[in-house]
Parts: C-alpha cells; structure tokens; sequence
C-alpha cells in the first residue's frame, strides 16, 4: 500500500490524515490496517517509533465509527493498556490528533493524578479510554468503570508492561472484558511468556511485525568511575563542573526516588541547579521539571528508571549513572537517551564496590568492556585526566545478533524514543582516537559500542495539546 486512501478508511479520518501530513503509511500500517479493519485479532511485532499507534488506532476509529451505540454510563468501547504515563498520554493524543474530525471522545487512567477528575471523565462513558493496569483496576474496583462493553482492546508494549510487573493486573482487566472483542496486541519483543499470554487473550491472530532498518550508529562515549559509595555526590559534582562546557544537558540516574531527591540536594549545595523526576512527583510537576528541562531552563534532571520511560528530551550531551542499574538492559536504556539525533553523547557510571557485579552483567550484556577510571580510596586519578583505553569487544558472545531500527516514517532523523530502549545492541570497531584526547571532552571519538535504538517521538511532532492531567478531551466534527 502506497497510500492511505487504498485502505478505504472513513473521510474524516483520512482528512486528519492529510491534515498531520501523513501521506505514506509505513510498513506495520501497510500491514496492520486492513487486517485490523476487517474486525481480526492482531498480534504485532513492532517497536515504538515504526508508526504503530496508528496501525491499531486507524482502524479503531474506522471501526468505531462505522458503527456508533450509545455509550453506557461508566463504560468504554476501546480500552488501551499501556505500560507508562507518558506512553498512555502519547497514545491518547495520536487517538485525539486521527480522530479529531469523527466526534469521539477519549480519556486517560493513569496513575500519579488524583481520581476524581477520571472518575468524572468516565461517568457518561467514553469511546477510548487509554490506562496504565494498576490506576485502571483502582477505578474499576471504585465501581467508576465497568469493562463489559469493551469491544477493542490494544495492549502496547506488551514486553514492557510484563517486565514492569504487570500480567496479574493484566490478566484481572482481561477476566473482566467481554470474550467478543477485537484484540491488537503489540510487542516489542516475543518472549515466551509474552506468547503464551498473546495465546490466552487472542482469537486466531494475524501476525504482523516490522524489522526495523539500520539507523545511523549513534555514538556514545561510555566511561566507568570506581568509586566509594559515600564519594559519589561530591565526584559528581566534580564531574559536572569539569565537564560544563561539552555539557547542554545532563540526565543523571538513581536507583530510588529517595536517592534522586538526595543528589538534588547535594547539587544544589554545590550551587548546581538541579531537578528532580521520578514517581512520587505528581503529573504537574513533572510536566513542569521536564518542560523546563526540554527549554534548557534545568540543565541537570535527576530520575529514576520508571520516571526516565517518558523523557523525550533531544540534546541530552551526558547521561551520568550515579548509580549503576541491577537490571543490565536499563544500562542500554539509559545511555540510549543522549546520542540522538545524530549527535554524539557521553555516558559516565559510578561504580561503588556493590555494584561491580551489575557493571559486570552489563558488559556481558553489550559485549563489551566499558573503560574505567579508579577513583577509590587509594587510587587518586582525576576524573577528566583519566587514561582512556579502548574497551575490548567481545566478539560472539552474549545476545544473539539484533533487530535493527528503520528510519522515521517521514525521513526525520530518528531519535531515541522517551521510554524506548535499544534492546539491542551492536559492537562496533572502535576508531582510534587521537592521542591526547581524553572521552567525554572531545565530540568525535569513539569508545566502542554503538546501539541500535529502538523509534522515537519527535519533540517537535505536530499533536494536540491534551488537557491538563490528561481529563477527558472531547473533539467535535469541526
Ligand atoms: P509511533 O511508532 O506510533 O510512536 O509513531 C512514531 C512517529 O511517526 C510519530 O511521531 C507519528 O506521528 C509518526 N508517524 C506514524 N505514522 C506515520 C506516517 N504514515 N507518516 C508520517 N509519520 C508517521
């Protein structure tokens, strides 16, 4: 399919389509739509950035439209499970932006905002509802929604939700929906237990699944700090000011909410103005920390794991793990949030004597050794002024070989999507670097491995603005 119009989608959709300037569908839409049109079950194997929200909300709405019932009072005909807030908001405003013309409403349930505005978002029922599991089940529970008259529900990064502890919630809200319904599933990835539970919630699936391209290698110039636990704060602060001047933004990792606030502390101390993001902040302020952080108002942003999913932030020049991640694939994560674009960043970890077997596992898992620099007690090197040695690939170990990411659909450069994740990982020959330059100082060396990242979210992509704390938004055939 070389165009949208061939999928004989309805006109006010197909006019919000022209209007986003949507004119080529990509591959998952090419193949998503008209299966999903027909009223079959969907399993896809796509990742974030390939155009798959359109891919399952196109033929949604089409749908939906073709055959409009009444809403029931606390109920809703589409239902999108999603792993994250900032995942949920995206979704709900890709439904908004495609269906703006076909008078549908549409709401979010998403943990972090107080209740009542989604308990009366749903009282006269809605046509799309977007939710994280855990606030989802909180309003059912409430008896603020009933799931017997879901006719749609898409599960989206499927893969993410189970490694975020989500299938039993998963498996309530699926016991409590019609056996009737059309079911989207999408995955990044097909694990075993994200087949066996495509199995149990699927009707006859049709298989979809894009294998993105090769992007540009990012480049990203990865160093190690050994260091003792009680010096991390002042040696980031001594980092931060050596590097201030490569530095635009810099995203820093902590493992707890507690251990974030505590290093915005010491760095505010240390007169460096610094934020925090991480899940005990409400919706608002993140929203606030990280819009100042997009603005460069924040240069330093202090977050957690879950929090980081949905910073979509260009420009970040260093990501500093101020503690190492005990999951290795959130090293590949984290990292993944500089270097977009094309750009080149850095990324520093500390490592304190309980951590070496994390820093261990991650170099299994990149397949590669990453080049540290001892600053413990007893071995005073300054930071800046550390021998860089180029790390040792290892070659045929580990993973097997990697999917790769395909460019944007609309030929942008692609960037590193907010709460995406290469997921895999490429070892690349590192180039020599020219003597005397030290990493994370220069812009064009180049330390060893490069990722294939997984699809972004243009900052500057063209959405509707969703109401505050995502309550109910309403669009009306203009
Ligand atoms: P997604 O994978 O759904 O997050 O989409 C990634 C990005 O591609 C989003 O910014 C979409 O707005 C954009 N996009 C999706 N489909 C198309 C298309 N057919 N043409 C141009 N841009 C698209």
């Amino acid at each position: 399919m070389t165009s949208f119009q061939g999928f004989g989608l309805a006109e006010p959709l197909a006019r919000a389509l022209a209007e986003e300037n949507y004119v080529t569908p990509t591959p998952i839409q090419t193949q998503t739509i008209p299966i999903a049109i027909e009223g079959r079950d969907v399993i896809g194997i796509a990742q974030t950035g390939t155009g798959k929200t359109a891919a399952f909300a196109l033929p949604i709405l089409h749908r939906i439209m073709a055959n409009r019932t009444p809403l029931e009072k606390k109920s809703c005909r589409v239902l999108v499970l999603s792993p994250t807030r900032e995942l949920s908001g995206q979704i709900l405003e890709s439904f908004l932006a495609y269906g703006r013309h076909a008078r549908i409403s549409a709401t979010l349930a998403i943990g972090g905002v107080p209740m009542g505005k989604q308990v009366r978002a749903l009282q006269n029922g809605v046509d799309i509802l977007v939710a994280t599991p855990g606030r989802l089940l909180d309003l059912v529970r409430g008896n603020a929604l009933r799931l017997n008259k879901v006719d749609f529900l898409v599960l989206d990064e499927a893969d993410r939700m189970l490694d975020m502890g989500f299938i039993h919630d998963i498996r309530q809200v699926v016991a409590k929906l019609p056996k009737e319904r059309q079911t989207l599933f999408f995955s990044a990835t097909m694990p075993q237990a994200i087949a066996e539970l495509a199995g149990q919630m699927l009707r006859n699936p049709a298989s979809v699944s894009v294998t993105p391209q090769a992007s540009t290698a990012e480049r990203i110039v990865q160093r190690v700090i050994h260091v003792d636990r009680g010096a991390k704060p002042a040696m980031l602060v001594e980092l931060l000011k050596g590097e201030s001047e490569t530095m635009d933004r810099a995203l820093i990792f902590t493992r707890t909410k507690h251990g974030a606030d505590k290093v915005v502390k010491s760095l505010l101390k240390a007169g460096i103005p610094a934020e925090a993001i991480h899940g005990n902040k409400s919706q608002n302020q993140r929203e606030r920390v990280l819009a100042a952080f997009r603005q460069g108002a924040i240069r330093t942003l202090i977050a957690t794991d879950i929090a980081a999913r949905g910073i979509d932030v260009d420009g970040i020049s260093h990501v500093v793990n101020f503690d190492l991640p005990n999951i290795p694939e959130s090293y590949v994560h984290r990292i993944g949030r500089t270097a977009r674009a094309g750009a080149e960043g850095v990324a520093i970890s500390f490592c304190d004597a309980d951590e070496r077997a994390f820093l261990r596992d991650i170099e299994k898992l990149i397949r590669a050794q990453i080049p540290s620099t001892d600053r413990r007690t007893g071995n005073p090197q300054p930071v800046a002024a550390e021998e860089h040695h180029r790390p040792r690939q290892q070659q045929n170990r580990g993973r097997p070989s990697q999917q790769q990411r395909r460019p944007r659909p609309d030929g942008a450069p692609r960037q590193q999507r907010p709460d995406g994740a290469p997921r895999q990982q490429q070892a690349q020959r590192p180039q020599q670097r020219p003597q005397g330059q030290s990493a994370g100082t220069t812009s064009n060396e180049i330390t060893g491995v490069a990722f294939m990242q997984r699809g972004a979210r243009r900052a500057d992509d063209r959405r509707p603005q969703r109401g505050e704390n995502g309550e109910t938004a309403w669009r009306r055939k203009s």
